[in-house]
């Protein structure tokens, strides 16, 4: 019994998950002919009570919501399915469809509440959520704490990123793994569209602008680049000293100091972070 209990991930075991399928030798009858009836037969196998169990279905007022979403998410997530079922759950869930259907009206309820996160988390890649990360240190100057995750400056919920990553800690060394892995050698792009004439000899007249291919970096600042340059410029405009951290309505951007379009390219000595404001003063000069 403790075997197919650990097979399913539970500390106790309903009679009709003791089967086969979930590597049962023998059957629930033979257990409670021995024990006497089924909640004593846990108990002897050191599982926790039926009691217990239906404590959880009927509302123990210890498990909050969340935890009972949280694990809702979790299953949905395991399966990539955001419409899980009521037996997907029963197989792979901690508590029981009855739980979710008494705390929160229905088990449709109970999806309903958890489905557009699961939606939200199964669609979302680290790089989302990293970006995340990004916006919301920028906005605060420091790292953000657990309790910071929240809307309106953070777009996923702490408990987003405790679910991916394990915990909040473990997702912010996740991020800091991630923004500062060696990207300095970007692969420079091929630029199709770009014309450039080339003489090919001087002693030809002749000559004709020729069609090459040039390499260059990409325009688009990667989350990795912008993270190093953020972190430089102390998360504030280089211009005029302002940042989020001290008036929120401020905003940063990330920005090339020779444009893009005038053969600037993406690397680290050739970005600043500016607001928004000595941007749009900057792009008038230009
Ligand atoms: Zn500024």
């Amino acid at each position: 019994m403790r075997t197919v209990a650990n097979n399913l991930g539970k500390n106790s075991l309903k009679m009709r998950d003791y089967c086969k399928d979930n590597g049962a030798i023998y059957n629930s009858k033979t257990a409670i002919k021995r024990f006497g009836n089924w909640d004593n037969t846990l108990k002897k196998a050191g599982l926790e009570g039926e009691k217990s169990l239906k404590g959880i279905e009927y509302g123990e007022k210890e498990i909050k919501d969340e935890v009972l979403l949280a694990d809702l998410l979790r299953v949905a997530t395991e399966l990539n399915n955001p419409n899980i079922t009521i037996s997907e759950y029963e197989k792979y869930g901690k508590y029981t469809h009855v739980t979710m259907g008494v705390r929160f009206g229905s088990w449709n309820k109970a999806k309903e509440k958890a489905n557009l996160e699961v939606t939200y988390v199964i669609n979302n890649s680290n790089e989302d959520l990293f970006q995340n990360i990004l916006d919301l240190w920028t906005h605060l100057g420091r790292q953000p704490k657990y309790g910071e995750v929240i809307s309106p400056n953070s777009k996923f919920s702490g408990s987003t990123y405790a679910r991916r990553f394990g915990s909040w800690r473990a997702a912010l060394e996740a991020f800091i793994e991630y923004v500062n892995s060696d990207n300095s050698i970007e692969e420079p792009e091929e630029i199709n569209s770009q014309l450039i004439p080339l003489i090919v000899s001087s002693k030809n007249s002749t000559a004709t602008p020729k069609e090459v291919k040039i390499k260059r970096t990409p325009r688009g600042i990667n989350l990795r680049l912008r993270w190093t340059i953020l972190k430089r410029d102390i998360f504030s405009c280089r211009k005029c000293g302002s940042s989020p951290a001290k008036d929120p309505s401020i905003i940063l951007h990330v920005d090339h100091i020779i444009p893009w379009s005038k053969d600037g390219e993406t690397v680290i000595e050739n970005l600043e972070t500016l607001c928004e404001q000595c941007n749009l003063g900057k792009s008038n000069l230009v």
